[in-house]
């Protein structure tokens, strides 16, 4: 089959189209014939070593397809099904063998692209909307890159549950996405303090929960964003990393609350997930969600989707087409 492999650390040069045998499935896995696979930051964390991996690597972390074959102790998936997952590596391949309590069913009306888009920044959306910080009618959230991925998804998953949402953004078009998905206020973060527009967008008093998924240029004034004992909910680093830091700046900032929040943990259980897919998917069918698909590429191009990624320029979700 054909897959993308990495061979060793560095830039999206090291994205090579590789011929590979297609993997069997073991007694608790499905064997998926992928039909797109959706590309994350964290697939660029891992092609450049900040998450490490063994090498050499298939990355991808989300995709959907059709079940071809299942293991002697498969019971969720059946062959023919059409399924869609996260978190599970190797999905920039034309097959990938997946733990079939990973795998969820799409419902009739979701295609496989959407669906292949959907799952792990939706259900990231999801767990911190739901979760981490449950919103609520009346809540204050600020949500950063609010036209990206996870950001698109969170403002739209807050709006449905009530709050008040401030996005900020880089740049006047993506600021006009972000009004699309929702949000009520929008910040160009690259020209404004947002913590001081946040303090006058809420009578000085701050929001109940910053969602922060860029870090290194956002972390002090997200915590300068939040009311007395608001919670950061920091669950990325698309600037990069935060570097260490004194506790204390939390208490003497309001004794604020913050949370380094990763998928794995917020699908615990597989009912955890069919409950947080289930939600993604079902409102994708009944029109309630909007995936906005920011780009589409050939498998082979899965180099330049990473630069497109990485270069700050996309809205949406990108996705890997498998022919
Ligand atoms: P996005 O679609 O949000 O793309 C990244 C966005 O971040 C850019 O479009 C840009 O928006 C903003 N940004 C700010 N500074 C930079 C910079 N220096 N370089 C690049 N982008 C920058 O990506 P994702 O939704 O896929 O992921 C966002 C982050 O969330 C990643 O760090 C990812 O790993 C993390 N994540 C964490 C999860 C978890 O469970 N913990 C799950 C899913 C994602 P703008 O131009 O408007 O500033």
């Amino acid at each position: 089959m054909k897959a993308i492999q990495v061979n060793e650390a560095g830039g999206p040069e090291k994205l090579e189209l590789v011929d590979v045998p297609v993997p069997r499935p073991a007694a608790n896995q499905a064997l998926v014939r992928i039909a797109a696979s959706g590309v994350n930051f964290i697939d660029v964390y891992f092609r450049t070593g900040l998450y490490k991996a063994d090498f050499p690597m298939i990355p991808g972390s989300e995709a959907a397809g059709t079940v071809e074959a299942v293991g002697s102790e498969v019971t969720e998936v059946a062959p023919g099904d059409r399924v869609a997952y996260a978190m599970a590596r190797g999905s920039y391949a034309e097959y990938a063998a997946v733990p079939a309590a990973q795998l969820v069913k799409i419902p009739d009306h979701v295609d496989l692209a959407t669906a292949a888009a959907a799952m792990l920044q939706g259900m990231t959306a999801h767990y911190l909307t739901h979760s981490t910080f449950p919103l609520k009618s009346g809540d204050t959230c600020l949500v950063h890159a609010a036209a990206g991925g996870a950001g698109g998804l969170i403002v739209q998953m807050a709006k449905m549950l009530g709050a008040r949402v401030f996005g900020t953004v880089s740049t006047e078009e993506k600021a006009r996405v972000a009004r699309e998905n929702g949000c009520d206020e929008t910040i160009l973060y690259t020209q404004q303090d947002f913590a001081a527009e946040v303090k006058r967008l809420t009578a000085g008093r701050g929001v109940d929960v910053v969602y922060d998924s860029v870090a290194r240029t956002t972390f002090e004034q997200s915590l300068n964003s939040l009311r007395p004992r608001g919670l950061l909910a920091l669950f990325g680093q698309s600037s990069g990393p935060i570097p260490p830091f004194d506790p204390a700046i939390l208490g003497a900032k309001g004794s604020l609350f913050l949370t380094r929040p990763g998928l794995p943990y917020y699908l615990a259980t597989r009912d955890e997930l069919l409950w947080r897919a289930g939600d993604v998917l079902g409102w994708i069918a009944a029109g309630k969600l909007r995936l906005r698909i920011g780009g589409a590429y050939p498998l082979a191009n899965a180099a330049q989707a990473h630069r497109d990624l990485e270069g700050r320029g996309t809205t949406g979700k990108l996705v890997l087409t498998v022919p």
